[in-house]
């Protein structure tokens, strides 16, 4: 899943403060498991931020609004929605980056008659895991090539400090990683499940580079899949 944090609200509040009629849009998929910018949070911002208007005077209307997914225009098609974003002066959008995105794109090729601003209220993070109750851990950067079958499924790209695809660095110390001593080696974890698994031959030979051309092709990467396209 994708997880986000919500921005501070000061920074919130600025980025809406000139407008009279404001939507707080949250989406119900990534962001809503980790609590950042679900249904609820979507009604908890947009209580703090008449609450805050109002305690200055100023008189502003604020709506709180969910889909279940703002990256994807089939969750944002219902005309009565539609009519209610094209109201409003601004979407508040506590999607990830690419829910904001995308709803900005929607809305605008949509709505023809008026342009619609879409700001963020969240700050994306990362591709992640839930590991304990309100606690997240980066496991994916996407890069496109996966090595993880030769990694006994623990991804060096991205739980190693310095992404090595040989490992451990000299620095490894009981386990830990030298850049951060709170931090488990990757490598480390990496042998150890290979050790139980009876497959440590796997990281024998040396991998010599990684094939970054998926991942670093220049621009937006794209997946198409012809058969859904037909
Ligand atoms: S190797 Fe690449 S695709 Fe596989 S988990 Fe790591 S970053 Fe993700
Ligand atoms: S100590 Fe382990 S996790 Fe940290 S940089 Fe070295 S190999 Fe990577």
């Amino acid at each position: 899943m994708i997880t986000a944090d919500r921005k501070p609200f000061e920074e919130i509040k600025a980025s809406v403060k000139d407008y009279d009629k404001i939507m707080v849009l949250g989406c119900e998929t990534c962001v809503a498991i980790c609590q950042a910018g679900g249904e609820k949070e979507a009604e908890i911002l947009a209580s703090e931020l008449k609450l805050a208007f109002g305690n200055e005077g100023k008189k502003v209307e604020v709506n709180d609004e969910h889909v279940i997914r703002q990256c994807d225009d089939e969750f944002m098609a219902d005309p009565a929605f539609l009519e209610k974003v094209k109201e409003a002066d601004i979407i508040l959008s506590i999607a990830c980056g690419v829910g904001v995105q995308h709803a900005c794109n929607f809305f605008n090729r949509t709505i023809t008659d008026k342009p619609i601003r879409v700001v963020p209220g969240l700050n994306t993070t990362f591709m992640g895991a839930n590991i304990d109750v309100g606690l997240w851990e980066e496991r994916c950067l996407g890069c496109g090539d996966c090595v993880l079958e030769r990694t006994g499924g623990i991804c060096p790209i991205t739980r190693c400090a310095k992404s090595l695809l040989n490992g451990p660095c000299g620095g490894s110390s009981n386990g830990k990683c030298e850049i951060n001593k709170d931090t488990d080696c990757a490598w480390h974890l990496i042998i150890e499940r290979l050790e139980v698994l009876g497959e440590l031959d796997r990281i024998k030979p040396v991998e010599m580079y990684k094939d970054w051309r998926p991942s670093h092709s220049g621009g937006p990467r794209k997946r198409v899949r012809e058969d859904l396209r037909l």
